[in-house]
């Protein structure tokens, strides 16, 4: 009987083990993947994670950064925004008139300041590239890279990804005048300013309703427009 005993143990034990085994393993398939990185000492590595995070990025680079003085990262974002990736900027206030800031401007780059939703500050930090959240307290500068004690964690996880897209869509909406929806799906850029017409041939921009457009009809964003040296029709009176 006691025999009979020790072995029913035995093999209680080793289906208790078993069955924990199956969990946890079950459990790691569902696990998010997260990494983290502290600067100073993997500053360079946070900087070269976000790079390659945006050039390898096929779909989205959706931006949320309170400070950003590197041009190297600038640079990586507007050759990624030229090969026509959707790619969205804000950035706190603060930024407005920074060298950073105006190079992305004049590349076309859907930019838009703004200060926090209660008057704050925008101070998130985040990349959106595809599928993955990379966020911390990490700000994009020479300082938090060599300087500062930060963490950027590389989030690999459906839920933490919608509910970073879903803030970053209420704070672009709120802010976008213009641009529905609809031209953001599609691969049409979404620029942050007013939209008017150009002709394929003359030397005006023009409302949208304007006569001048009954041939051709292209849309620009004004800003880019004037950039252009397109000036405005004086028949339709478009904004300037
Ligand atoms: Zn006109």
């Amino acid at each position: 009987m006691k025999k009979y005993l020790k072995r029913l143990f035995v093999i209680n034990i080793l289906v208790i083990c078993l069955t924990s085994m199956m969990v946890s393993l079950g459990n790691c398939q569902e696990l998010p993947k997260i990494e983290v990185l502290f600067s100073p000492e993997q500053g360079e590595e946070i900087l070269q994670t976000l790079e390659s995070a945006i050039q390898s990025a096929e779909k989205r680079v959706y931006i949320l950064i309170y400070s950003f003085t590197l041009d190297e990262l600038a640079q990586a974002i507007i050759d990624k925004y030229e090969e026509g990736v959707d790619v969205r900027i804000i950035l706190d206030k603060g930024q407005a008139g920074s060298k950073v800031t105006e190079n992305l401007k004049q590349a076309g780059i859907p930019l838009i300041l703004k200060a926090g939703s209660e008057g704050g500050y925008m101070h998130l930090k985040v990349l959106i590239a595809d599928d993955t959240v990379l966020t911390g307290s990490y700000n994009y500068s020479n300082n938090t890279t060599y300087r500062s004690d930060e963490n950027l964690l590389i989030i690999m996880d459906k839920g933490i990804l919608e509910a970073h897209l879903v803030k970053f869509n209420q704070l672009w909406e709120k802010e976008l005048p213009v641009a529905s929806p609809k031209i953001t799906e599609t691969k049409q850029r979404a620029p942050p300013d007013i939209i008017v017409y150009i002709t394929k041939t003359g030397k005006k921009y023009h409302s949208s309703g304007c006569r001048y457009l009954s041939k051709s009809r292209i849309p620009i964003s004004l800003t880019k427009a004037k950039q252009r040296g397109y000036t405005a029709c004086s028949v339709c009176r478009p904004p300037s």
